[in-house]
């Protein structure tokens, strides 16, 4: 029977399934099919055809083939290990049919004496006979045998036949689903319904047919979906109301003025942003995006004093202490003398830490610095306004909405992230916030110069670090890994430290991820004071610290990094006013794919572009910063193939935010395809 209009089944828990027992189940939740809709994904590789009835006297060895015989006599060796085995055949010649670890009953149940069946299975030879031995597929009744079955992919520990019966079984049971696109939208699709699409979806016919109509509509299901829960949490947080922040030019003045630069037209118009809402009546829930460099903390320092003067406290948190003290040591130079702020770090001591949070629940602390466990632990605040979280790209929707939520109606939020996300994306990355792009960089920065050297040609490199040296520079020497691994061939840090401190004696230092956090700041901060001019280190260096005095980057079996990740740790030289370069260093010569990839880098210093080359290229689960993002990866939908579909999504969001439109024939399609939690309360 069908189920009309219930999605119900679709979400429902897959032991409502004939054949789905506790055991299958739980080797589908591994791969993270929890509910019947899961496993509709799941799409067929290819197919097994058993229509196809071969004669014996055609059958080809070592293919899987389906025949009808008749069974003319049992052979059941009493002896141990030897198979039990039954003579066949048909008009044209003989099989055997060969059974290990069968009862003699089973057998002849299945195969009863000169009564034609059909039997699908791997045809062998044996001294000049044909044979078949533990046939995949008997029966009396050849309809069941002659079908087409889909091969998935399949788990360990089910069979293609209980697969197929289970996906058999979902599509058999598919409920009609009410439409919720529109019919213009629906043209665009040839018209396809929903249920239309899923069954040729699992059409042997139509495997990897990824331009066909059906398979369009459902990766267009897929995108508009994550696209509207992303607008409905913005337009949700929007509604938000909460006490309006004042802010002065006056504030503004006394940073700026003690700055040796002044800010770019993107800096400008991203603080135009920012200010607008804090002093607007409802909740902000910003992203600042700019590339490494641009900018992003002076920016994110003026709102917080506008913000403190208003009578709020300030909360700013960054991935790594350094980063914290680096952001807290700035804003102790440029603010007020009069405005209290502290670093709240794991290391002080008990009681200094115990006196800051009791002094961010009396108010006397106006702005407080810490790591993101500022908020795991329960610290209060008497009067929280704003959040300021920095390189925060790890973070998905979900815990996003949590830092939202968590903060009270009158705390706004701003998110600063350097990893620069392929358009196509945005709405499915970031669609949840507002956002401001700072694009420009600072007019004084000199582009860095990007260089690309076999590692056979290390002589050359060693004798330019010595005259950066000599020109008081400092450099960063990045080894992909920690110890030295003979099977991924790459270079060890451990290694390379050792040969550049016979050639730098005392003057270079190693950070690789084994070394503890406490010891791991001391390092950075000898190298931050000038203590030595080389830091040997993995890719920890990425993330946002500010070195202005590192002006070259050495970048070892550069080919084990996408390009992404090459253009974040090239942005940490070149921030002084010297000309800065970035060595890229290759065991081998080239591939032409990896020239290619290599040459968009040297001829683009735009991280925007670099990741939509580096998408294209590589497909886009692999930049940087996706796989722990949180974004989740489409099931369907190709961010590269489909792109027309993203933009087509892009536009019917913007057309339903600007008509608020009211969603709630999309309702079925939320809760089928995204994360119904989070939108639970909203339609
Ligand atoms: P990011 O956006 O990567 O966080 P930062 O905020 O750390 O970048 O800024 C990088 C460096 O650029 C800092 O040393 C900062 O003082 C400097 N800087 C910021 N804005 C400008 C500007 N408009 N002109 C020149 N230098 C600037
Ligand atoms: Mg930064």
């Amino acid at each position: 029977m069908k189920n009309k209009n219930n999605y119900d089944y679709l979400l429902s828990d897959l032991t409502k399934l004939n054949g789905v027992g506790k055991k299958t189940m739980e080797i589908l939740k591994k791969k993270k099919v929890n509910n019947i809709f899961d496993l509709l994904w799941k799409l067929p590789k290819s197919y097994t055809d058993r229509t196809l009835v071969s004669k014996v006297c055609d059958l080809q060895i070592g293919m899987n083939q389906t025949i009808r015989i008749v069974p003319l006599k049992y052979q059941f060796p009493r002896v141990r290990n030897l198979p039990n085995k039954v003579n066949c055949q048909d008009q044209s010649g003989k099989i055997d049919c060969i059974f290990f670890n069968s009862h003699e009953g089973y057998i002849r149940k299945i195969l009863p004496l000169n009564e034609e069946v059909t039997i699908n299975g791997k045809i062998g030879n044996y001294k000049g006979r044909y044979q078949i031995t533990n046939p995949t597929y008997i029966s009396q009744d050849s309809s069941l045998i002659e079908n087409i079955d889909n091969k998935y992919s399949l788990t360990e520990g089910i069979t293609e036949k209980t697969y197929n019966k289970i996906i058999n079984q979902i599509l058999k049971n598919l409920p009609t689903l009410t439409e919720w696109h529109d019919d213009d939208t629906l043209q665009s699709f040839g018209k396809e319904s929903w249920n239309s699409a899923i069954m040729k979806l699992h059409d042997p016919a139509n495997i990897e047919n990824y331009k066909a109509n059906f398979y369009k509509r459902l990766a267009y299901d897929e995108i508009l979906a994550s696209f509207l829960v992303n607008s409905e949490i913005r337009k949700k947080i929007k509604k938000i109301k909460k006490v309006s922040k004042k802010f002065t030019e006056k504030a503004y003045n006394q940073i700026i003025n003690q700055l040796s630069f002044s800010l770019t037209n993107d800096q400008k118009a991203s603080l135009e942003d920012i200010n607008n809402d804090l002093n607007s009546k409802s909740k902000m829930f910003r992203l600042l995006q700019g590339d490494v460099g641009s900018g992003k903390t002076i920016v994110s320092l003026i709102t917080a004093l506008n913000v403190i003067n208003s009578g709020f406290q300030v909360s700013l948190m960054a991935p790594t202490e350094i980063l914290a003290r680096q952001h807290f040591t700035l804003a102790k130079k440029l603010f007020p003398k009069k405005i209290s702020i502290e670093l709240l770090s794991s290391k002080s001591p008990n009681i200094e830490k115990k006196r800051i949070v009791k002094e961010l629940q009396n108010n006397k602390i106006n702005m407080v610095f810490g790591t993101h466990a500022i908020f795991q632990k329960k610290i209060t605040f008497a009067n929280l306004g704003y959040i300021i979280i920095d390189e925060q790209h790890k973070f998905g929707v979900r815990q996003r909405k949590l830092l939202s939520d968590k903060g009270g109606d009158n705390c706004d939020v701003l998110l600063m992230s350097a990893t620069p996300i392929p358009r196509t994306l945005t709405m499915s990355v970031y669609g949840d916030m507002d956002v401001s792009i700072i694009k420009e960089k600072p007019k004084n920065r000199k582009e860095v110069k990007t260089y690309s050297k076999l590692e056979s040609k290390i002589d050359d490199v060693i004798n330019f670090v010595k005259k950066e040296i000599k020109d008081g520079n400092q450099i960063f020497w990045v080894c992909p890994l920690i110890e030295e691994s003979k099977k991924l061939d790459h270079q060890s840090s451990v290694t390379k430290y050792k040969f550049l401190n016979k050639l730098f004696p005392n003057n270079v230092a190693l950070l690789h991820g084994k070394i503890e956090n406490e010891e791991k700041e001391q390092i950075l901060n000898k190298f931050l004071n000038k203590e030595y001019s080389i830091l040997v280190s993995t890719t920890i260096i990425e993330v946002g610290i500010d070195f202005p005095n590192a002006n070259v980057i050495i970048i070892e079996n550069a080919n084990k990094f996408g390009l992404s990740q090459l253009h974040q740790l090239r942005g940490r030289v070149g921030r002084g006013t010297k000309q800065a370069s970035c060595i890229l260093m290759f065991k081998s010569n080239l591939t032409v794919n990896a020239k290619k990839r290599i040459n968009i880098l040297k001829s683009s210093n735009d991280g925007f572009e670099i990741s939509e080359e580096d998408m294209k290229l590589r497909g886009f689960g692999d930049i940087l910063g996706f796989k722990q993002s949180g974004v989740k990866n489409f099931r369907l939908a190709d961010p590269i193939q489909n792109e027309d579909l993203f933009l087509m999504a892009e536009k019917q969001i913007k057309q339903i935010e600007l008509e608020n439109m009211n969603i709630d024939k999309y309702k079925a399609l939320l809760k089928l395809y995204d994360q119904a939690d989070i939108i639970n309360d909203m339609v």
